[in-house]
């Protein structure tokens, strides 16, 4: 299949981009790696008239650390890149551990983080990784920028809270406090396939290994990344004994709204939410301590 004919456009500056944007409105699409927009394009699924872009724009794909262990990472770094920091790995392990769920090399290679946030897939691993570390997005129009919760962002499938001239320039990822634990676990039918059920667990533990913190998200569990935080909840004050996890994993399975697909029943799918959240959350506990 070829895509449909559409108009071109490689600005070099942000300001540029957005004046781009605000002219052609929901008729104009980023063009970041391409992974999904490309493919969309080719089966006519997608028919922008317009694509501005973004890989030629300069300061888009800066990882930033700060020194109190936050990060800042620009919309248009690749995932790959994200994959290998150094820094990104002490601070944040679940990135790479997710992230290398993420398709395959050579996509990782191309696909940004920024591309795959925007995207909003439900069963995609990052959007509910992202909301397990209550990130938050930095939209930029001409008219000014905002800064949205990972919460507030994921409307429904494919759907997110930017607005027709706006553009993620930036995802903020707060620090992790000491004695903290992160994991991320999926079920899939074959390596690099999206995941049947995927699940990012955060502990944070004091000195006595009682939980002082926890969240759970999940991917392919509902037409958005679903946040459990009920369940979650109850793991506070507990010392995360294989029954505070199984009870949470319980009502986990509650709080999770699969859709099924050719490969799994919405059942089916709630079964492996709490058999991988009760997996995530022993490699989270143990990580932690
Ligand atoms: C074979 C295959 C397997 C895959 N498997 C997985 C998987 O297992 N898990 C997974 O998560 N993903 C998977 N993907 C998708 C992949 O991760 C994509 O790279 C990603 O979803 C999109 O990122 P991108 O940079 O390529 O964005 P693009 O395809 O360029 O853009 C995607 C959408 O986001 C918009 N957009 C891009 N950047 C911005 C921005 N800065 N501001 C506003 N809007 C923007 C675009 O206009 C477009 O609508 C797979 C893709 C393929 C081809």
């Amino acid at each position: 299949m070829k895509p449909a004919p559409f108009e071109w456009h490689a600005p070099a500056s942000v300001a540029e981009a957005l004046e781009l944007k605000a002219r052609h409105g929901d008729d104009a699409r980023f063009l970041a790696g391409g992974q999904s927009l490309v493919p969309a394009m080719n089966f006519r699924v997608a028919q922008p008239a317009v694509l501005v872009d973004l890989n030629r724009v300069a300061g888009l794909d800066a990882i930033a650390h700060g020194a109190d262990g936050s990060l800042a990472i620009g919309a248009m770094t690749r995932n790959a890149r994200i994959e290998r920091d150094a820094a990104a790995a002490h601070s944040h392990p679940i990135l790479a551990e997710a992230l290398h769920e993420v398709a395959h090399p050579q996509i990782r290679n191309r696909g940004t983080l920024g591309g795959n946030l925007s995207h909003a897939d439900p069963a995609s691993e990052m959007p509910a990784v992202m909301l397990a570390l209550q990130a938050s997005f930095l939209l930029r129009s001409r008219r000014g920028e905002r800064a949205v919760e990972a919460a507030r962002f994921f409307l429904g499938p494919l759907a997110t809270a930017l607005a027709p001239d706006e553009m993620l320039a930036e995802i903020r990822i707060p620090p992790l406090p000491a004695r903290t634990g992160t994991a991320f676990l999926e079920v899939a039918r074959r390596r690099g396939d999206y995941a049947m059920m995927g699940v990012a667990a955060v502990v944070t533990l004091d000195a006595g290994g009682v939980c002082t913190a926890a969240r759970l998200a999940c991917c392919s569990a509902g037409p958005t990344p679903m946040g459990a935080p009920r369940a979650a909840a109850t793991l506070v004050g507990t010392r995360l004994t294989e029954n505070d996890m199984t009870a949470a994993a319980a009502l986990l399975r509650e709080e999770v709204d699969p859709m099924g697909s050719v490969q799994a029943s919405p059942a089916y799918q709630r079964h492996l939410a709490g058999v991988v959240a009760t997996r995530a959350l022993r490699l989270a506990r143990g990580r932690a301590a």
